[in-house]
């Protein structure tokens, strides 16, 4: 029910749509769409009848009657179901199967059916190169509803790119702030709302309600700040908002136990970019809270934590709160530690290690990430990076680079003739980059560092493996 600004009562019901991806490769590590369940959550706010297809959802019951669901792996994550796809004319070069990763298509023709007619659909998008399975979803949408009900597209790609999202037939919703959204609503419904400003951040839960009582979710993902201070040259994180924004301790906890109790969920996943940013007066007490409750569940930080920022008291506090998974951002050794911006060097990386090693976590729990194929980054410094790990104790994960479209790298990779600026988003993907660009590794090379990556984990000596690229 929402009132006009003639006072009449109105109702209107939106949909929301977490939808396909496309790709060569992806598995679900913790992935719910965040930044929708706060559209949510605002929507409600406005009076609106909320509902949510979410077909990247493994966890969802129903979905093992139409495909078979694979199996979990550690801490609720693991592989989509998936449909074996053409590719876009334009990745035909790439000696990979192309797949769309989510529910099939009987699926969602029967939530569509249950949902039954709405008003307006909201569908959003995270990874550039994705965008294939995000047009196939609006496209899925358009047909169904014969193109009478008005899309809103809008996430990360859309924000990252908007006149290319622009071609997905759907009104683009390029910014963050959701307080714009009535003002698009009312155009598309023509209708008059009365809505005040809110600190959406801070005064609202993401609407994890909304998936049904019967679905389950598998796991929850929480963001407890929104953006960065660090300028990371390979990174687009600190553009996309103005500063940093801290949510109430308070309320970061009573969001956690609520929705943990609401779906008996085990495993809480933290997705903040720079979460340890003033941690004395943000994260130290959010681990406090955690340990008085005494929530009995497992936490996981898969997105990089600043090593830099590692002290004693807050991994102590972490150990108590009983975290699972600690993912530190390394990406490599060498000069280009500080000409990518300085956000950590081997002496942090070596530092927290130690303090983690310390407090009782072990390689199980505590990873780094290394990347692969940054411009100007020589071999050398991959396995540095990956002996350094090993040295201290923790396991590394290998991430391929990719030039994210808006950030420094690509801009300067475009002022230095290496990239044209133009490149289909599918060419940036970084499983394909390394089979068609002649300026970084290629895909020979970055398979023998992840070989080397194995050798290193088992024990075993690289020495001579490191001569051959020098
Ligand atoms: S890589 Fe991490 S530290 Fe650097 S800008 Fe991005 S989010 Fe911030």
């Amino acid at each position: 029910m929402i009132l006009d600004l003639g006072g009449f009562i109105i109702f209107m019901k939106a949909l929301l749509v977490n939808p396909w991806i496309t790709d060569f490769a992806a598995y679900d590590f913790w992935l719910k769409p965040l930044g929708l369940l706060y559209v949510g959550a605002y929507l409600k706010r406005m009076g609106f009848e909320v509902h949510l297809i979410d077909l990247l959802n493994r966890h969802d019951p129903q979905l093992k009657k139409y495909v078979n669901v694979p199996k979990d792996k550690f801490y609720r994550t693991g592989k989509f179901p998936h449909l074996e796809i053409n590719k876009p004319d334009v990745l035909s070069f790439m000696p990979r199967i192309y797949k769309r990763y989510g529910a099939p298509d009987k699926y969602f023709l029967d939530k569509l059916a249950k949902i039954g007619e709405v008003d307006i659909i909201l569908v959003t998008s995270t990874l550039t190169y994705w965008y294939p399975g995000y047009w196939k979803t609006i496209e899925f949408l358009n047909n169904y509803y014969e193109k009478k009900v008005p899309i809103i597209f809008g996430g990360f790609y859309v924000r990252n790119l908007p006149s290319h999202a622009k071609k997905a037939k759907a009104v683009i919703f390029s910014g963050n702030d959701l307080n714009r959204l009535p003002r698009i609503l009312e155009q598309l419904l023509n209708k008059n709302f009365k809505c005040e400003n809110i600190d959406w951040f801070e005064e609202l839960d993401p609407a994890y309600d909304l998936y049904s009582k019967d679905s389950k979710v598998g796991y929850l993902v929480f963001t407890t700040t929104i953006g960065c201070p660090y300028k990371c040259t390979y990174c687009i994180a600190h553009r996309m908002w103005n500063g940093m924004r801290f949510r109430t301790v308070k309320k970061v906890v009573d969001s956690i136990e609520k929705f943990a109790e609401m779906f008996q969920v085990k495993d809480i996943v933290f997705f903040d970019d720079a979460i340890l940013v003033n941690s004395k007066n943000h994260f130290n007490l959010i681990l406090k809270e955690i340990i008085s409750r005494n929530l009995k569940l497992n936490f996981h930080l898969p997105n990089g934590i600043h090593a830099k920022l590692v002290n004693e008291e807050t991994v102590e506090l972490m150990k108590e709160a009983n975290f699972k998974t600690i993912k530190l951002g390394y990406e490599t050794t060498g000069e280009l530690q500080l000409k990518t911006g300085g956000k950590v060097i081997d002496r942090d990386l070596i530092n927290a290690a130690r303090i983690f090693r310390k407090f009782g976590f072990t390689e199980k729990e505590v990873s780094a990430y290394i990347m692969v194929n940054i411009p100007g980054q020589k071999v050398k410094d991959v396995v540095e990076a990956m002996k350094i790990c090993k040295n201290e104790g923790i396991d590394f994960s290998i991430n391929e680079f990719t030039p994210i479209i808006g950030t420094d790298d690509w801009i300067d990779l475009i002022n230095q003739g290496k990239l044209t600026g133009m490149e289909d988003p599918v060419l940036l993907n970084n499983t394909v980059l390394p089979f068609w660009w002649k300026y970084g590794m290629n895909s020979d090379v970055i398979q023998y560092l992840k070989s080397i990556a194995r050798k290193i984990k088992e024990g075993g000596a690289v020495a001579d493996i490191e001569r051959i690229f020098e």
